[in-house]
């Protein structure tokens, strides 16, 4: 069953593969508010006047400046805006802290620093901390006099972080748990004055704990010498028989993988919203950039090789906005509605995200792509500027490339994606096997290749639609059959199901996102927006079809195969859309605003 709230159905996490969404049911950035939109524009402010200037002292590596800095957000309040009133912060929803995260995302190194303080940092004690943990740190947390970092990753356990070899020693006389091991990789190691560490009690169980950064016992390595995100401080912290006080264990003891693992559904939204926020910046520098570049006597930008680039970055950044917009709604929605039957606020976020959990892994991968498909592409547009470290390209393509890696790798989270899925499924959570079974039977029908009478603006994009992810049923349903318990073996297969879902919940997103603009005000004055979407869609449908041959010809053969193929194409097939006229039109208009302005 769905959720129900005053007056809309809201879906399940997942249930956007087997159910539609009207599209009057979306939440898109079209609607933010005068006051959302000034959240936006004192961090905007706050990164152009405060962190570009000192954006080359940052990358070298200047603690104190970045600590200074910190503590600037913190005066206007943006180390605290999603943490709730009562600790100092501005308690926003979660689409205001969207809109504000999008401009801290263009922040670089300093992002970097300000998102694990601010996410890892902070949530785990929001979210887990007792009544005295929450008084006792959130409002320093906030008002930046206490800067916080999260160690779980060790250098024997990364994507694996249960692995983890860190051990917790309860003392004699029980006051204190004796804290040993290694954390590697950590996030504002070098200044942190608290750390959420993670290490195991009697061997087994996995718990979290709050550890003071001056503790007798804690040393640090040296700065990383990283390839991007320079400026932010990554140092290994050793624990050499720390005594950490037993109020200081955060959440139950044994439960500590419900704190790394739910904090990280939340972590994994916001930087899918950073990674959105640095995909305009870049794309904005690459548009002015082919704007000011002469060749051949005319500017870069009039070539149409140039123009594909554009538009291309601009397509999947607004493809991209879509849907995180839209899990940004389905989080608010569901929070609301808990919190209205009595839930609190702080606890129905953690659950919103657990329930959305695969949107918000899938945004983290497609965030993270997109980025790195625009930074990629803005570096070539900037030619042989691209590659000197005298212009943004530079930075942004070093930068950006860590995002595929934290917060779980994008592998880890593709087969999260699906594995989660299939789990809701066999819960009986979402049915899957309904459709898949009424697809397998679809399978065998003649196909129906009639053009669609409704007068349906969007009657051809939606049937496309609901065909594509008959496309996914089909490809998953027989994998599953065909493997059983052995299905979560086959990472191959699920790597291409995940894209298929990937592009499933982007294109819905997309498609939805228009359809209301164009309910509101026509579909003449969308006339971009409808090339953006036929423009993404198009590509879509071919995408899906090229990653379900690769799965389904992976385990099957002859009739069965030529079958499944069939069917792919049959359930991929959208008219064909002349891409090049719509890209040429959405460049035009990048190169007429000088800057990403859709
Ligand atoms: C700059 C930076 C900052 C970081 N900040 C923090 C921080 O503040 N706190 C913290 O705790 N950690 C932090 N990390 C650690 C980060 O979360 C890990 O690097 C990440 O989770 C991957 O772990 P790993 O590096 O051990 O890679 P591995 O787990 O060794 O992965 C290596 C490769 O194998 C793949 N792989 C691993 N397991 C599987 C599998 N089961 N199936 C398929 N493929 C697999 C991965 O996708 C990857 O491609 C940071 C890392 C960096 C580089």
């Amino acid at each position: 069953m769905s959720t129900t709230t005053t007056n809309k159905t809201v879906l399940k996490g997942g249930e956007f593969l087997v159910k539609e969404t009207p599209f009057n049911q979306v939440y898109t950035k079209n609607e933010i508010t005068e006051e959302q939109t000034m959240f936006g524009q004192t961090a905007a402010d706050f990164i152009n006047n405060r962190v570009f200037p000192n954006i080359q002292k940052i990358d070298k590596q200047d603690p104190a400046l970045t600590i200074a800095l910190m503590q600037e957000s913190a005066e206007l309040g943006l180390l605290g805006a999603s943490v709730p009133e009562e600790f100092g912060g501005m308690g926003v929803d979660v689409a205001t802290d969207t809109v504000i995260n999008e401009e801290m995302g263009k922040g670089h190194s300093f992002a970097a620093s300000y998102a694990a303080h601010t996410g890892i940092g902070t949530l785990p004690i929001l979210y887990y901390g007792t009544e005295k943990q929450k008084a006792d740190y959130l409002p320093g947390l906030v008002d930046g006099s206490i800067k916080a970092a999260y160690c779980l990753t060790e250098p024997g356990s990364g994507s694996d972080a249960l692995g983890a070899k860190s051990k917790a020693v309860l003392s004699e006389d029980g006051k204190h748990y004796v804290l040993n091991g290694q954390k590697m990789w950590i996030t504002n190691g070098g200044f942190a004055d608290i750390f959420t560490v993670f290490a195991k009690i009697d061997g087994d169980k996995f718990t979290g704990f709050i550890v003071d950064a001056k503790s007798e016992g804690i040393s640090l390595g040296s700065e990383e010498d990283k390839l991007g995100i320079k400026g932010s401080s990554t140092r290994q912290v050793f624990f050499n028989n720390v005594l950490v006080p037993v109020e200081n264990v955060l959440g139950e003891i044994g439960k500590g993988h419900k704190i790394a693992f739910n904090v990280l559904n939340i972590g994994r939204y916001k930087l899918c919203v950073l990674a959105l926020g640095g995909s305009k910046k870049s794309c904005s520098n690459a548009v002015k950039y082919a704007n000011e570049r002469i060749q051949f006597n005319v500017p870069i930008s009039s070539f149409g090789a140039i123009k594909h680039k554009l538009a291309e970055m601009a397509i999947k950044i607004y493809a991209c906005e879509a849907a995180t917009y839209r899990t940004a709604g389905l989080l608010d929605d569901m929070i609301s509605d808990l919190a209205a039957k009595g839930t609190d606020k702080v606890q129905a976020k953690l659950i919103a995200a657990e329930e959305y959990s695969i949107e918000c892994a899938i945004l983290k991968v497609f965030g993270s792509e997109v980025l790195d498909y625009v930074v990629d592409e803005t570096v070539q547009v900037y030619g042989g500027t691209g590659f000197s470290e005298e212009y943004p390209a530079a930075r942004s393509y070093r930068d950006a490339r860590i995002n595929r890696i934290f917060e779980g790798t994008n592998e880890i989270n593709r087969l999260l994606s699906v594995g989660m899925l299939v789990k809701k499924a066999m819960k009986g959570e979402v049915d899957l096997f309904t459709p898949a079974m009424a697809v397998q039977k679809e399978l065998m029908s003649v196909p129906d290749f009639g053009a669609d009478s409704s007068d349906d603006y969007f009657a051809a994009e939606k049937k496309a639609l609901k065909n594509a992810k008959k496309a996914i049923l089909m490809t998953a349903g027989a994998g599953v059959q065909k493997f059983a318990q052995a299905f979560e073996k086959e990472q191959e297969i699920i790597m291409d199901i995940s894209d298929m879902l990937i592009e499933v919940f982007v294109s819905e997103s997309l498609l939805l996102r228009t359809e209301k603009l164009v309910s509101i005000k026509g579909a003449e004055a969308c006339a971009l927006e409808i090339d953006i979407t036929k423009t993404y869609l198009s590509d879509a449908f071919e995408r899906i079809q090229i990653s379900g041959k690769h799965a389904v010809s992976s385990f099957n053969d002859g009739d069965v195969l030529r079958v499944m193929l069939s069917g792919l194409r049959r359930f991929t097939k959208y008219d064909a859309v002349n891409t090049v006229a719509t890209r040429r039109r959405i460049a035009d208009k990048l190169i007429a605003d000088n800057q990403y302005s859709i």
